[in-house]
């Protein structure tokens, strides 16, 4: 059957609206789990989950869904550039499901909500072995998914990137994770042979009911909607975007580190910055949805730390904390609060590890990934290999899994591919910090705590266009250079060179 312009944009409202009510549901869904629904409900939960998301597949694999597709993608180039965007996502989409049934469809979905729940209870006894067998499934659930598509690249790995960061793939981030080493690691050595900052308060206990008050002030701070959003707790820190008006922040509060949910906050605030000030017209379309995974770790590493971490927003932080918590920090000065929180030092865990460290946490997880699903490795003893990594890379070894491989959801769900992301949205995020520094005065927006002005210029000149490009084109496009390490490494240079006088 032949359509129209006119029946293929009635089909696509009717298809963005359908799809919208049920993400909506999804990711309800999800959020409840992953928040306060009991434990002892998991497989009812899964079950019903599964089900939901099989009678949605069902749909994006009828005939008359699947024919609108085809005549959208193929007469593209009559329609607006978000129209457009929107065609070719969905026509990508169809064919990577093309040779998929709603029954595996099925079965990787309840796959993996078994797995979130195995992974949790593995996490909370250190054991990696207790998840090793459903990770094993999770392993080749994800290579059978792969091996069942038509269009194939040069690794199977190449083929999450292209899902994950279209525009990327194994070639072109060897280079850029070992340009990172390159530049990191020895930042790394001057700093450990130099003299280290006070850190002893950032153990201080602070009790958690002060704690809320800090993420309450920080999320209105930096300019989060509260009447279109909400701040919860999990184990481990995300962002869900429900709907363009209701969007949900969680944190996890830590009695004797108070720092963890503050950073925990400014970044998944960061997060959910992004997603409130997407155009609507976008938004309506569901384009927020393709934003890519480093497209929104730029913002959200772009606010925990371009911003977060700059002198004149800790500034902020330290009266904050102040007034708050009122004697806890009577000891601890200004600059040595600075300095504390700007620390730089091997670690076990990611979502703590400093700005300088944090590129080789990932630079180890995209080197265990890349070999797992290229199947060069297994997930037999993969523990052991993490650790031996941290070692080799960091200096540090875990104790036990908990502070090893089992410390990140990521895989749990089958979200390969995604951990580059950090690493590039932090290079991304350089770039954009230097052009947003040629139109406004950066350092003094933050010392006038004026993070609407930062907003905006990120509003408009970044949300905006972020849906409608890959993220290659995306940078390009916000500062008009090519994509490269420099700005980042000399970042990086430039302030731990300061901080530690070398
Ligand atoms: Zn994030």
């Amino acid at each position: 059957m032949t359509m129209n312009k006119n029946e293929i944009l009635e089909k696509c409202k009717y298809y963005c609206d359908w799809k919208q009510d049920y993400s909506y549901i999804v990711s309800i869904f999800n959020f409840d789990k992953e928040t306060i629904a009991p434990r002892g409900a998991n497989e009812e939960s899964d079950k019903a989950l599964a089900r939901i998301q099989q009678d949605i597949f069902k749909v994006l694999k009828s005939d008359d869904y699947i024919n609108y597709v085809k005549e959208a993608y193929e007469k593209r180039n009559e329609f607006d550039e978000a129209h457009r965007r929107l065609f070719e996502f969905q026509y990508k989409e169809y064919i990577r499901n093309i040779n998929i049934s709603p029954e595996l469809q099925y079965e990787n979905s309840l796959l993996l909500g078994k797995s979130y729940s195995d992974w949790l209870n593995a996490k909370e006894k250190g054991d990696y072995n207790l998840y090793e067998p459903t990770f094993r499934k999770v392993v080749e659930m994800s290579r059978k998914l792969i091996e069942l598509r038509d269009n194939k690249f040069a690794t199977y790995y190449d083929m999450l990137l292209d899902d994950f960061e279209p525009g990327n793939n194994e070639v072109i981030l060897d280079k850029f994770f070992s340009e990172l080493k390159e530049g990191i690691l020895p930042i790394i050595k001057k700093i450990n042979a130099s003299k280290q900052p006070r850190k002893d308060f950032l153990s201080y206990e602070v009790p958690i009911p002060l704690q809320e008050r800090m993420s309450e002030f920080l999320l209105k701070f930096n300019g989060f909607d509260t009447n279109c959003g909400v701040l919860s707790t999990t184990e481990h820190p995300f962002t869900d975007f429900p709907s363009e008006h209701d969007i949900r922040v969680t944190t996890h509060y830590y009695l004797d580190m108070f720092t963890s949910n503050i950073y925990s906050v400014i970044h998944e605030g960061g997060h959910a910055i992004f997603g409130q000030n997407i155009p609507h017209e976008l938004f309506a379309l569901g384009l927020g949805d393709f934003i890519t995974s480093a497209e929104h770790e730029t913002i959200s590493r772009f606010y925990e730390n371009y911003i977060g971490r700059n002198k004149n927003y800790v500034y902020h932080l330290y009266n904050k904390t102040n007034e708050i918590c009122g004697d806890i920090f009577k000891d601890v000065s200004f600059d040595e609060f600075y300095k504390g929180i700007n620390i730089a030092e091997p670690s076990l865990i990611r979502t703590e590890s400093d700005e300088l460290t944090y590129c080789i946490h990932i630079l180890i997880r995209y080197e265990l990934e890349k070999d797992l699903i290229n199947g060069k490795i297994s997930t037999q003893g993969l523990n052991l290999e993490w650790n031996r990594k941290y070692k080799e890379y960091l200096g540090v070894e875990p104790k036990n899994d908990s502070e090893g491989i089992l410390q990140d959801v990521h895989w749990t769900g089958a979200a390969f591919g995604y951990f580059p992301s950090y690493a590039l949205g932090n290079a991304y995020g350089a770039m954009i910090l230097n052009k947003m520094k040629e139109d406004i005065d950066f350092d003094k927006a933050l010392l006038d705590g004026d993070l609407e002005k930062i907003k905006n210029w990120l509003k408009d000149k970044v949300f905006s266009i972020a849906p409608l490009k890959d993220p290659n084109e995306w940078i390009k496009a916000i500062t008009g250079k090519d994509f490269s390490t420099k700005d980042y490494i000399n970042y990086l240079h430039e302030k731990f060179s300061k901080l530690y006088k070398f």
